[in-house]
């Protein structure tokens, strides 16, 4: 849950999804639709998909039981050297570090080297006595985490309060490496087309070609050099929304109709069981400025 996503923003679905699903062998007998309702509004949800298969897996074939080598820990859907690396440590007590972002910034600042300029395999192997001299592998790799979170933060960072500023090369040098910077913004134009009923229903389609939002209920979709108007829809709003490092620019158009596509089916704009995208919830709210 927490991959791209703020601890505040995850806690209550975190609360929410541990009290009803307190054991693995209960979560392994949850379907995909049930999952995706609980993470509504929370969004990458191919997260939660993965979560549910590796679940699954771990149940049915692994007697419930995290595999101890990375290699197999690997297998399970979703996960790739960082979760592997966090898993190995977190429940093996393993002694490894789960590079995310924060431990990388760590460790560029510390050498005072750009990211792009470090091997990290090869620097953690090649300080393995130096990096683990503890028994509390799994809370070295949760401390170094938030050290880079809260104390060598992205912005400003605590050196004065560091217990590593004696030794570390960037607050010492006078030629400090400058920070990464943010991954570039890509700006992608969709129009999309609304069918809306008299009753405040929309009409949702699985039938999408958007990779994002694949399997995952929209109108129609259709990505255009620009947001050229169309003239067979009646024009509702343009409005940004962003997912990850997409800046999409959309032209919302709706018709009032009776008749759907064959692949379409009728959604309240108000309350819904079925489980709802947050980008597809943003629609609804545009649409029922209509009424
Ligand atoms: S001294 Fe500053 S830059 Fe160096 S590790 Fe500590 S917080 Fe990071």
């Amino acid at each position: 849950m927490l991959q791209q996503t703020q601890v505040k923003t995850v806690i209550p679905y975190f609360k929410k999804f541990t009290r009803k699903y307190k054991t693995l062998e209960s979560l392994s007998k949850a379907n995909e639709t049930q999952i995706l309702k609980m993470w509504e509004g929370l969004g990458y949800y191919r997260r939660a998909r993965n979560l549910l298969a590796s679940v699954k897996l771990l149940v049915k074939e692994l007697n419930s039981n995290l595999p101890n080598t990375l290699k197999e820990i690997k297998k399970l859907p979703g996960v790739g050297d960082y979760t592997a690396n966090a898993l190995m440590g977190f429940i093996h007590n393993y002694p490894t570090i789960a590079l995310d972002g924060n431990v990388k910034r760590v460790f560029t600042r510390y050498l005072n080297k750009k990211e792009s300029k470090i091997d990290f395999d090869q620097l953690i192997d090649s300080n393995k006595k130096n990096l683990f001299i503890t028994n509390r592998n799994s809370d070295f790799v949760e401390a170094l985490m938030e050290f880079g979170a809260l104390i060598c933060k992205p912005k400003d960072p605590k050196c004065s309060q560091c217990c590593l500023n004696k030794s570390c090369s960037y607050f010492k040098s006078s030629n400090k490496i400058k920070d990464n910077k943010r991954k570039k913004i890509k700006v992608m134009n969709y129009n999309i087309f609304c069918y809306v009923s008299k009753k405040k229903q929309i009409a949702l389609t699985k039938e999408n070609e958007i990779k994002f939002l694949k399997n995952f209920n929209l109108p129609l979709i259709k990505e255009v050099e620009n947001n050229s108007v169309d003239k067979n829809w009646k024009f509702l709003k343009n409005y940004k929304n962003s997912i990850s490092n997409l800046s999409l620019n959309i032209n919302l158009y709706y018709k009032f109709s009776n008749k759907i596509p064959k692949s379409y089916n009728w959604y309240s704009l108000e309350k819904n069981k079925e489980f709802i995208p947050s980008f597809t919830k943003r629609i609804f709210n545009q649409v029922s400025s209509l009424f």
